[in-house]
């Protein structure tokens, strides 16, 4: 999480399949985050392709300042209305009570405790069950520093977004996965215990050399001999490479079925991969309560075996719309770009090919070198998958669920499959 002391609680998985405990619990989500329609159409159709038309990077790209603006928000509230958005989602403290988040008034559903809405602490809760006052559900909050309380704050406030991106999500399997986050997300806010997910999927890194450490070996097997003007190029085509790659929306399964490049085994390993991605590099970029991981750096050649093709193809697409943007002394990035992409293909297919074994190494000067032009050179301008150049320093721009338009709007009672 970011900012502030981690919730330092026993961490516990939660099966996403499991639909008793409590999940049970989630009867009341009194989201407050929206999409406007026209986001949310436009949002759904994106998710599912690999790519993302110029007109909705900036989209894009705004979503996540949205959020952290959202956050940033809710963070400088009162005191009394933050415990009320925390009540929302928070245990009844009450003796035997099964209450998992204190509930508005009919009559004030409509108003929202981010803006203006502050019910006091005696308000009854208005789960039939319950009826305790708000105060109940908020007893064992009221110690917590406000780094901690704010850091729930943004976990509460990630899973309603997840919630509204899996409303508009039409994937079944990405959908799946999204009900499987919230609900984590779910628990680790009732639980207040740090999100950690465990189960079938395995820890990241998942395959060892990663691409960013097979592409750098590449540019030193392939370009050791060039010029040092042109061997900079080449390594700054490989990160523009790598950068693409870390922003890029992969293809939910379902849309890859039928694709003749995949075998009946590529297709399963790729289901796999599709969901460690999406858990761990994915919706972490918009869910910043949980971590997350660079695609380049836990993934390995299967994976990129099975996006090359295509996603190389959408590259070149793009360099070839972006060349004009591009300043004249990058321009060489963009024209060596297609070589690069062949050179990387033949290796990728190469079943013996060294930059892939994870022996192999560059001479350390080599790598010296390279990391001594990392530090010097600011990023290379990007051809993201995001198209804008990312600001030095940001962790990502660009995240696949956009549009986080604040309509008031209560969400589903409860949450089930
Ligand atoms: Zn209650
Ligand atoms: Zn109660």
């Amino acid at each position: 999480m970011s900012g502030g002391p981690a919730i330092t609680l026993k961490s516990q998985p939660i099966d996403g399949n499991n639909g008793n405990s409590g999940n049970a619990a989630a009867q009341q989500q009194q989201t407050a985050n929206n999409a406007a329609a026209a986001a949310s159409s436009s949002s759904s159709s994106q998710a599912s392709s690999g790519t993302v038309p110029p007109a909705q990077e900036g989209t894009r790209q705004s979503s996540l300042q949205r959020i952290q603006l959202r956050k940033q928000k809710v963070f400088n509230l009162p005191e009394a209305q933050k415990l009320a958005k925390l009540s929302m989602y928070s245990a009844c403290q009450f003796e035997g009570c099964r209450c998992t988040g204190w509930k508005t008034p009919q009559e004030n559903r409509h108003r929202d405790v981010e803006s203006s809405y502050c019910p006091e602490p005696t308000e009854e809760c208005r789960n039939a069950s319950c009826r305790h006052p708000l105060r109940s559900h908020i007893s064992h909050l009221t110690e917590i520093s406000r780094s901690s309380m704010d850091e729930l704050l943004g976990a509460i406030i990630d899973m309603e977004n997840l919630f509204m991106s899996m409303q508009r999500v039409e994937d079944e399997d990405t959908k799946k996965v999204y009900l499987y986050l919230f609900r984590l997300l779910r628990q680790c806010v009732l639980t207040r215990q740090q999100a950690v997910i465990r189960g079938p999927l395995g820890d990241p890194p998942f395959e060892s050399p990663c691409i960013t450490k097979a592409v750098l070996s590449l540019v030193f097997y392939k370009y050791n001999h060039l010029n040092p003007t042109e061997l900079q190029t080449m390594t700054e085509v490989a990160k523009t490479f790598l950068n693409f790659l870390n922003h890029y929306n992969f293809e939910s399964p379902s849309a890859r079925r039928g694709d003749p490049t995949l075998t009946h085994e590529d297709a399963s390993t790729y289901k796999i991969n599709y969901t460690r991605w999406l858990v761990f590099c994915h919706v972490p970029a918009f869910c910043n309560s949980l971590r997350q991981f660079e695609t380049s750096l836990v993934f390995g050649r299967t994976l990129l075996r099975t996006v090359f093709q295509y996603m190389s193809q959408q590259l070149k697409k793009k360099c070839i719309s972006e060349r004009d943007r591009f300043p004249e002394d990058k321009r060489s990035i963009i024209t060596q770009m297609p070589k690069f992409l062949e050179a990387l293909r033949a290796e990728l297919l190469k079943d013996d090919s060294p930059i892939w074994d994870s022996t192999y190494r560059p001479p350390n000067s080599f790598v010296v070198q390279q990391r001594k032009r990392h530090q010097e050179v600011a990023p290379p301008a990007t051809i993201s998958s995001a198209g804008a150049a990312a600001p030095s320093g940001s962790k990502r721009s660009s995240v696949g669920e956009p549009a986080h338009k604040r309509v008031k709007k209560e969400v589903a009672e409860r949450v089930t499959t």
